[in-house]
């Protein structure tokens, strides 16, 4: 059960001051707190003490609330129940729909979950779980017989063993958002623990963790691609063929000098954001290859190539890139 917090300050704050009305000796103890506290004055409460028609209002309110909360702790709730789910990367860009199976506590069906062997309502309270309380009316209290459950029997269920619940395999499908981040968790009601005497049930919490991945790596809604060229289209450019991790090809034109590190970006082709249309970026990162197979004084000349086209971003003297391109073609 989860119990706000201030429950238990207004249990005890209502029950208080019904005692206050009620009875002369702790009324007086009551205002020599209350006066010691420097507590909101007692006249008011006085007032309040001698209109009958407040004072009704007053023991009606206290009455309500007191029912309110012990009401509460009728049934057994569930837990919650976590499970870890591991999402391949391409998973998390595309979404999925995921079946599972996984163990978990469900109510005994031959002692529907009262882990008695023959049960009954109970006697004391007739299976309400409450019980009046004579001196005051419309206040009820939790039937002691049945501890608020309203339900009695004998034996122990031989099935559940008097534990009421049973492990059982449940199987749940979920369906995951496109760009769902790793750790991401979802919570399907109702799919936990068991409730028991009116309990409710707990829920499933799937925690996602998303695989990482070779080729890609993921930016917040920006995903971001190696892409490796050879010297020829580094040079005179081309159009780059990059694959998205749902498997689609995406065409890149880029003019030539590219160079390493450079990185080219294709608006909306990035993880879209599981609550909204918006879409981040897919960001190509540049990497040239060279031939493996050159002479020293071919091998000065790339590296020279490559460092000019890094430190101006491609604008690289014509006579060097006419120079790199003889290399090629000697290769070719
Ligand atoms: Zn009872
Ligand atoms: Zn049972």
């Amino acid at each position: 059960m989860s119990a706000d917090p201030n429950d238990h300050r207004r249990f005890a704050e209502a029950a208080d001051a019904y005692r206050v009305l009620s009875d002369a000796k702790a009324r007086r103890a009551y205002d020599a707190r209350r006066l010691l506290r420097l507590a909101p004055p007692l006249d008011r409460l006085m007032n309040i003490a001698e209109d009958p028609a407040a004072r009704a209002r007053m023991v009606s309110r206290i009455v309500q609330g007191l029912n309110k909360l012990s009401q509460r702790a009728q049934g057994n709730d569930g837990h919650d129940l976590l499970l870890p789910w591991d999402l391949t990367f391409a998973q998390s860009y595309t979404g999925a729909e995921i079946k599972f199976s996984y163990s978990r506590p469900l109510r005994c069906g031959e002692c529907d979950g009262t882990g008695f062997r023959t049960h009954h309502a109970c006697d004391v309270c007739g299976g309400a779980g409450r019980l009046t309380v004579r001196a005051v009316p419309g206040l009820t209290k939790r039937c002691p017989r049945c501890g608020g459950h309203g339900v009695a029997g004998t034996g122990r269920c031989g099935n559940c063993r008097g534990r009421g619940l049973l492990r059982t395999t449940s199987h749940a499908t979920a369906r995951i958002p496109a760009g769902v981040a790793n750790g991401t968790r979802l919570r399907l009601k109702g799919h936990g623990v068991a409730g028991r005497f009116g309990g409710r049930d707990g829920d499933l919490i799937v925690r996602l963790d998303v695989e990482g991945s070779l080729q890609y790596t993921r930016d917040g809604r920006d995903l971001i691609v190696e892409k490796s060229v050879d010297l020829e289209t580094a040079l005179s450019g081309g159009v780059l063929e990059i694959e998205s991790p749902d498997g689609r090809a995406v065409d890149l034109p880029a003019a030539g000098g590219l160079y390493p590190g450079q990185r080219l970006g294709v608006a909306g082709r990035g993880f879209p954001s599981p609550t909204t249309d918006e879409r981040g970026d897919l960001i190509v990162v540049i990497d040239v290859r060279s031939p493996a197979d050159l002479a020293p004084d071919e091998r000065r000349l790339v590296a020279q190539w490559l460092d000019q086209a890094r430190i101006t971003r491609g604008q690289v003297s014509p006579a060097l890139v006419a120079s790199v391109r003889r290399v090629i073609r000697k290769k070719a």
